[in-house]
């Protein structure tokens, strides 16, 4: 088996520990495998080992791998999206967890208008007010939603955070939990295109604790894949 095939193993393992010692089904909760800044090979790797999702941080990396890679992989795009950019990944994405503004929302709509599709997309929210963070203002959230729900060709199915680094999972939990009861409250408010189905949080270090707060999509790269350059 492949060091990756072993790692996958390991981690679905613990996925499914994580949910049984809270109760919640593990058939909830979604493995996306962060393949950034690793070749081509380690993503048929880890298809191999029965991984069909996986999540992508850079537009180009994602273009040239996607086309290189001819396997039937469900992608997700999980990075930092300049407007200008969203046109190469127009059609090409299941879910696009990173945004975090109305200008983005609307060219995303635009863009898949021109396919006559919709894209599914998660709102991502800086919760730690990190400056170098993307993600929008969590007392931003509502009107924020609001206006992008309002456009088309977009249904919104969830919300993203990726909260401070803390060496200690335990610290990162108050983040998790803001970002649930923030997808209750936006819910409540019963917007048009907006479902929260998924909650997109956790990763390598700290997916466990994700998992208990109800993460339903867990971003995990380093622990499959080893450490990137
Ligand atoms: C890189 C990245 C991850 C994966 O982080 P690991 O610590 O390697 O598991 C998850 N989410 C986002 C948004 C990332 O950019």
């Amino acid at each position: 088996m492949s060091e990756i095939a072993t790692n996958l193993t390991q981690i679905r393992r613990q996925i499914d520990l994580a949910c049984r010692s809270c109760g919640r089904d593990p058939q909830t909760v979604r493995l996306l495998a962060v393949s950034k800044k690793k070749p081509a090979q380690a993503i048929k790797d880890a298809y191999d080992a029965g991984q069909k999702l996986f999540g992508e941080s850079y537009v180009q990396e994602f273009s040239q791998k996607s086309a290189e890679i001819e396997l039937p992989i469900e992608w997700h795009f999980i990075g930092g999206l300049q407007s200008n950019k969203v046109k190469y990944l127009r059609g090409k994405t299941a879910l696009i967890h990173s945004v975090d503004r109305y200008s983005l929302a609307k060219e995303i709509s635009s863009q898949w208008a021109k396919i006559g599709k919709t894209a599914d997309i998660l709102l991502q929210f800086n919760l730690g007010g990190e400056a170098t963070k993307s993600g929008a203002d969590e007392a931003d959230g509502l009107e924020l939603a609001q206006r992008i729900c309002a456009l088309p060709n977009l249904q919104v199915r969830g919300l993203m955070t990726l909260p401070p680094y803390c060496e200690d999972p335990e610290e990162v939990r108050p983040y998790f939990r803001r970002l649930r009861q923030l997808g209750e409250k936006l819910a409540a408010a019963d917007l048009p295109n907006l479902l929260i189905e998924e909650l997109s949080m956790g990763m390598s270090h700290d997916f466990r604790v994700a998992i208990e707060e109800g993460a339903t999509l867990v971003r995990v790269g380093t622990a499959i894949f080893g450490a990137r350059d």
